[in-house]
């Protein structure tokens, strides 16, 4: 049994992770079925069951500073595992786009950078184009000798490629990314 304590400095979350998640945060039975099976649970400050708890006791804007937000992995265990049907990774997905609108979480490291170097090269090329991801990634660190030394080896084992993909609709993952990014404004 875990005892959470009230912590709200700010306006609660509850509504708008419940918009933008599509989930009915009321409906979980805190049984930590989530927690219990999330590969990074033991790692963090927090598992997920105890931020589906804290939302549900209306933590506001404090909740975007935890740990968990920037160390989940979106595998969806925990999606998977809820007996109520709760898409707890959906939630975590909600909690992080408030955290970078919002300019919080002082622990997210490099975690933004990475993501953005990685979906700006899907928007671009249409799918991963991981030698572009890589550079736009190290001149965010502004580490750019860091590892250098296994990309020979990368390219010649085909783990990445010097050629950008040439398969892929680039046409409709743009369009997808303009209607995502309307909507997430909107949302938040
Ligand atoms: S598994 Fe589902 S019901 Fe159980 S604590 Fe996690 S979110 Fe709540
Ligand atoms: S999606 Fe995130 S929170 Fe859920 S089990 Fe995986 S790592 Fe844990």
């Amino acid at each position: 049994m875990i005892t959470i304590k009230k912590t709200r400095t700010s306006v609660p979350l509850k509504g708008i992770v419940e918009k933008i998640s599509g989930v009915d945060l009321s409906v979980c039975l805190q049984c930590r079925k989530c927690t219990s099976g999330c590969p990074v649970g033991k790692l963090t400050k927090s598992g997920p069951s105890e931020i589906m708890r804290r939302l549900h006791l209306d933590a506001g804007n404090e909740l975007l500073e935890s740990d968990i937000l920037w160390t989940c992995v979106s595998c969806e265990t925990c999606s998977a595992r809820c007996p109520m049907g709760i898409d707890v990774a959906a939630v975590m997905d909600a909690l992080r786009k408030l955290a970078l609108a919002r300019g919080a979480s002082k622990q997210q490291g490099n975690v933004p950078l990475f993501n953005k170097a990685f979906l700006k090269t899907v928007e671009v090329f249409g799918r991963t184009y991981e030698i572009a991801m890589i550079a736009a990634y190290k001149l965010g660190t502004g580490k750019l000798m860091n590892d250098t030394e296994k990309f020979p080896t990368m390219i010649k084992k085909g783990k990445i490629s010097l050629l950008p993909p040439l398969a892929g609709d680039r046409k409709t993952v743009r369009r997808i990314f303009k209607k995502t990014k309307k909507s997430k404004g909107a949302e938040i």
